[in-house]
């Protein structure tokens, strides 16, 4: 299979070739990378997205989950141009800026709202706002979680399984090279899905006089492909955080509009003092936002907190994001999506009973994936012990080879968009299908 993708994909090899000459390791991000070569896109329409090759494909990577509107989407195409002919720039706030928070009030039930231009400004803004409102340098945060790549939490990610540590004391490591040794001290991690764990760690962390500021966590994990809370678990931890004076970010890039209008926040009915968003926000621009409660927010309002930056609110952006809110991602929008992943999950596991894979169909909203384990994934470590990579790869590499683009990493889930048909499901769960058969073929 790895031999008919470079077959495929010819015209990305040469301008991996030639982009490595000027371009970093060939990519804008090292996210992008992947052996041979990355997979170098023309263009997107809808569902669908081209290669240089000519490749056409569903698109089932959506931008790491930021295309929920589906490629060129005509209702931000006209905001995005209207808002060009008015200017794009002023770094001074525009209307749309202020019923963007509106909108967001409204739908996540938080009332203070400030912008910024990516998921990783979100959370280090959110953990500094946390901090300062607490006096508290400690950040606890999930094992095996992304939140960015500020030096905070580029910590105890992509852990090889013999380095974790048991489950009270976890390992704090950094994820690269750069960042500072204190900083990851500064940070430590808990085990999913665990809220025994995470208050016996915050009670010893209490005792050696290092109470943690903040909590930060996503509320379904989506970079394991898809772990759910178990029930309860996020009605703990927020009993917990609360008891404890310790601020509860809900770090929703990824679950934020993708899962539902209010995000999981809604979804799954339990209310942060902070969520940080980012991706599928702004309808294909770069976009971020940070949600709080007023006592928390109170920082950013007495200028205890600088929360700045030139493109923060940016209006082309803001135009854009207006428009997704309120133009795409309606009601009928999340019944869509919600219909959309019923059924790639009802298929996907028909063929897993069929074929007795090892493994399950999970996802939520416009979010899921196969993961390939005999054992629910419950947490970072089960994942690791669990996974078995060789059918992951392999699931990627049949994926790729008939018309389904995925990320490159092997470790996430899909996102739909809201311009997915029931056709693009059916593509999908029959390729998946021929993977099932090649598998227990052998
Ligand atoms: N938080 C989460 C949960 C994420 O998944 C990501 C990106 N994958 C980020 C934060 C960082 O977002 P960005 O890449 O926009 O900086």
């Amino acid at each position: 299979e790895s031999k008919r993708l470079n077959e495929r994909t010819k015209g990305s090899g040469d301008m991996y070739s030639r982009a490595r000459i000027s371009l970093s390791g060939g990519v804008a991000s090292s996210y992008q990378l992947r052996d041979p070569w990355p997979i170098y896109l023309e263009r997107g329409q809808g569902p669908k997205v081209w290669d240089v090759d000519g490749n056409e494909m569903w698109d089932f990577h959506n931008g790491f989950g930021s295309m929920l509107q589906g490629h060129a989407h005509p209702a931000i195409g006209e905001a995005v141009q209207a808002r060009y002919a008015q200017g794009t720039h002023f770094a001074a706030p525009t209307e749309d800026a202020l019923v963007v928070a509106e909108n967001l009030s409204d739908r996540w039930g938080l009332p203070k709202w400030r912008y910024t231009n990516s998921g990783s400004e979100s959370t280090m803004d959110a953990i500094r706002i946390a901090r300062a409102y607490t006096g508290r340098d400690t950040v606890m945060k999930i094992f095996g979680s992304y939140h960015g790549h500020h030096d905070t939490v580029m910590v105890s990610i992509g852990v090889e399984y013999d380095k974790i540590g048991d489950r009270d004391n976890l390992a704090s490591l950094p994820y690269g090279g750069g960042i500072p040794d204190a900083t990851v001290q500064m940070t430590v991690p808990v085990p999913f899905n665990d809220a025994e764990a995470m208050e016996r760690r915050i009670i010893r962390l209490n005792d050696e006089g290092r109470k943690p500021a903040c909590v930060i966590m996503e509320p379904a994990m989506m970079n394991l492909g898809v772990v759910l809370p178990e029930p309860g678990y996020l009605e703990q931890v927020r009993e917990i955080t609360r008891r404890h004076g310790i601020v509860l970010i809900f770090d929703e890039v990824k679950t934020g509009l993708c899962i539902g209008p209010g995000g999981a926040t809604k979804r799954f009915g339990v209310t942060p003092d902070m969520v940080t968003m980012a991706k599928a926000l702004g309808g294909g621009l770069p976009s971020g936002a940070i949600g709080g409660t007023e006592e928390v927010m109170s920082v950013v309002e007495d200028h205890t907190v600088f929360q700045v930056g030139t493109y923060n609110g940016n209006p082309l952006v803001m135009a854009a994001v207006r428009a997704n809110l309120e133009e795409v991602l309606t009601p009928d929008a999340y019944a869509h999506l919600d219909h959309l992943n019923e059924r790639i999950l009802t298929g996907c596991t028909e063929v897993i009973e069929r074929y007795g894979l090892p493994g399950y169909a999970v996802g939520v909203g416009g979010k899921g994936c196969v993961t390939f384990s005999p054992k629910k994934v419950v947490d970072y470590e089960s994942f690791k012990e669990h996974q078995n990579a060789q059918l992951s790869e392999l699931a990627w590499l049949f994926n790729m080879n008939r018309g389904i683009f995925m990320t490159p990493g092997r470790e996430e889930e899909w996102t739909l968009s809201v311009t997915h048909t029931d056709e693009a499901i059916d593509a999908y769960v029959s390729c998946f299908e021929e993977l099932a058969e090649a598998i227990t073929a052998k």
